[in-house]
């Protein structure tokens, strides 16, 4: 077995540490800020920032813990530096480069977009090695990003087609405050989808016309806040209305993932297709792009529920296959690179 690598990820609201060895995951700890972020109805930078500050040090030691590692044990270490928020970021970058001088061991500074698409490669001790090959079609569906790539290989992808305007997390999370569901808006919409009729509104599916693998949901945002004002005009929603806005809202977002995903497979020439990201625990989602696969006999690795989020072990999966493929970086001078500026690494 090769050596275990640490992976740290503080790009955003989750204080995260994981620890993988050939892909098997040791531990994985995620020290979540929701609580905080709550009340704000979103994630407030600085706090996030100071927060990641708190939590860094005892999450590694946990993780540590929970793996039976000394850092002697490490045989690297790997960080989320780009994209995200900045102050968030520095702390992880920081944190890394520090430990990697102290411990003498090599750092890698990897892409979050990049860590949750190679997460469909990870597993749990005593499963067996994931048999998906490159080349692949990954759907890559987060809070702040919403994109198809043809993936060659740990950190080689090219960007097919992205949402013009909003993410689709962060459409789910603005219709879910319209409705007055509580952030996180995601996981909170989906729960009560289960439960409500998607074909009660009849909303938008957007870009249908269009032949390249281009996304929106702006549209189909403002659409359902012109139902849901139309309704509440005439006095407060009942439960059943909030779970069938939610269940049609969803279905929406979901049918338009599903069919310009199914576009990309095949004009890619791709038969096999990765779902990741944070919006990757949807429920409806999973189950759409699983139907659609087996319809178009392809087949679907959706990113397993426990690394979906924003985690550690992602990281260090990502940083494990760019660290064997020589892919170090100098702790001297790896940089946070904040969402806006994210550069692409040669290769
Ligand atoms: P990430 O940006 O990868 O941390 O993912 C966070 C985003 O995923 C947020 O916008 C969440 O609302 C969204 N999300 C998480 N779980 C779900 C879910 N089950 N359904 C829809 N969106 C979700
Ligand atoms: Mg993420």
């Amino acid at each position: 077995m090769n050596a275990a690598i640490l992976g740290i990820e503080t790009s955003c609201d989750d204080t995260a540490v994981g620890i993988v060895a050939d892909g098997v995951v040791l531990a994985n700890r995620v020290a979540s800020q929701i609580p905080l972020h709550a009340r704000f109805g979103g994630v407030v930078p600085e706090v996030a920032a100071r927060n990641h500050l708190l939590s860094i040090l005892p999450a590694i030691e946990a993780a540590l813990a929970d793996a039976h590692l000394t850092p002697r044990d490490l045989g690297g270490i790997a960080v989320t530096h780009q994209p995200g928020l900045i102050g968030a970021l520095l702390v992880g970058v920081q944190t890394a480069r520090t430990l990697a001088l102290c411990w003498n061991v090599p750092l890698v500074g990897v892409d979050h977009i990049q860590a949750h698409v190679w997460a469909a490669k990870l597993r749990w001790p005593g499963d067996a090695a994931v048999p998906l090959q490159v080349p692949f079609l990954a759907l890559a569906v987060s809070g702040g990003h919403t994109s198809l790539y043809r993936v060659m290989g740990p950190g080689q992808m090219t960007l097919l087609g992205r949402t013009l305007d909003d993410a689709a997390g962060e459409a789910f999370d603005k219709f879910a405050r319209l409705l007055g569901v509580p952030y996180p808006g995601g996981p909170n919409v989906d729960a009560l989808a289960q439960s409500g009729d998607p074909t009660r509104f009849v909303l938008p599916r957007g870009m249908r016309g269009r032949s390249d693998l281009a996304m929106s949901f702006s549209g189909l945002k403002t659409a359902a806040r012109l139902h849901m004002e139309a309704l509440q005009a005439q006095g407060p929603l009942d439960e059943t209305t909030v779970r069938d806005l939610c269940a049609s809202f969803q279905q929406a977002v979901v049918a338009q993932l599903v069919h310009v995903t199914q576009r990309a497979a095949i004009q890619e020439g791709l038969q096999d297709v990765v779902l990741a990201g944070g919006v990757a625990a949807n429920q409806g989602l999973r189950a759409g792009l699983a139907q659609m696969c087996a319809a178009q006999g392809l087949r679907f690795w959706p990113v397993p529920l426990a690394w979906c989020g924003d985690n550690g072990a992602m990281v260090a999966g990502l940083g494990a296959a760019l660290l064997a493929a020589g892919q170090a970086d100098d702790p001297h001078e790896l940089d946070a690179v904040p969402t806006g500026l994210v550069k692409k690494r040669a290769g």
